[in-house]
């Protein structure tokens, strides 16, 4: 789920976009999760820390864990019409270059540690479908989870790639794939989805063992965020410099960000050894991670 291909669900919307209102997540569920309870450790010990626009975010006193309290709703059922008008279709088109850039560098990332022909690679929040495709270039067989509609529409018409709309916690892929996948890989997704604990616990179920699990995801430990944290304190919410932008109460938005320990100590506990960051990645505003399932 590459970031402007998410955000172009929200531009395509909020430029017009007719239709596509409903094909969106709609804000909601927000009602029935109890934001007190941290999304990461568990404790019933979050509380409202920072008032953004049109968003709480929580900090966890138990973990620290920061997240928004909004989650995603997802469409039971699908669209009768098709949504990808020629308009939407040559804006996703507009986005891919710049898209392929990043994701190129993540594949050689994932080569520098598994030779891929012939593996089963699942790509979480595959987008358009862009990085699928990049890994059958590469001759590997993938499988990719898109849970927009318009996207899924996309990636079959322009790559040839059906990619499910379930998500990984869905019983499609724990009853069908346990152990199945060599690689699995989260692009920009764990920021996205509602519960990035579960997500990880579900993705480490359908991996080998041994098999590997890629992933990137902005870091709360970057100069702008702790800089906007501060900010934030300092003109007693006044201004939160870019804490407004680094989360998103809009569909598919960013609903919380780790800091790079809390990171490790997930994966470590979801199933994983970390083996290392991306020595391709140079940015410090991102963690890009490999880590491998355990054997045992
Ligand atoms: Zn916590």
């Amino acid at each position: 789920m590459q970031v402007s291909m998410i955000n172009l669900t929200q531009d395509l919307v909020a430029s017009g976009g007719g239709q596509l209102h409903t094909s969106v997540a709609k804000k909601g569920k927000t009602s029935v999760y109890d934001f007190s309870r941290c999304k990461l450790c568990g404790e019933k010990a979050a509380a409202p820390k920072y008032k953004l626009k049109q968003m709480l975010l929580y900090a966890c006193s138990n973990c620290d864990f920061h997240y928004i309290d909004a989650l995603d709703d997802f469409p039971d059922e699908q669209p009768e019409e098709s949504l990808l008008t020629e308009k939407v279709r040559n804006f996703i088109e507009s986005k891919l270059p710049q898209n392929a850039i990043q994701l190129d560098k993540n594949l050689q990332f994932v080569k520098a540690h598994v030779a891929l022909s012939g593996m089963h690679c699942l790509d979480i929040g595959s987008g358009a479908g862009l990085f699928p495709s990049l890994l059958k270039g590469a001759r590997a067989v993938p499988h990719g989870i898109e849970p927009q509609e318009i996207f899924r529409e996309f990636a079959m018409k322009k790559f040839h790639l059906s990619v499910r709309r379930e998500l990984i916690d869905d019983s499609y892929w724990q009853n069908e794939y346990p152990g199945f996948f060599d690689v699995v890989t989260l692009w920009d997704t764990l920021e996205h989805v509602n519960f990035p604990a579960e997500t990880l616990k579900a993705a480490c179920r359908v991996i080998k063992p041994g098999g590997y699990l890629f992933l990137d995801t902005p870091s709360r430990d970057s100069f702008f965020y702790r800089a906007s944290v501060w900010s934030y304190r300092f003109s007693q919410g006044r201004n939160p410099l870019l804490l407004n932008t680094l989360y998103s109460p809009k569909p598919y938005g960013h609903k919380q960000i780790f800091t790079t320990a809390q990171l490790w100590t997930l994966l470590e506990s979801s199933g994983f050894s970390v083996v290392g960051r991306s020595a391709f990645h140079r940015s410090r505003n991102k963690l890009v991670v490999v880590c491998r399932k355990n054997t045992a």
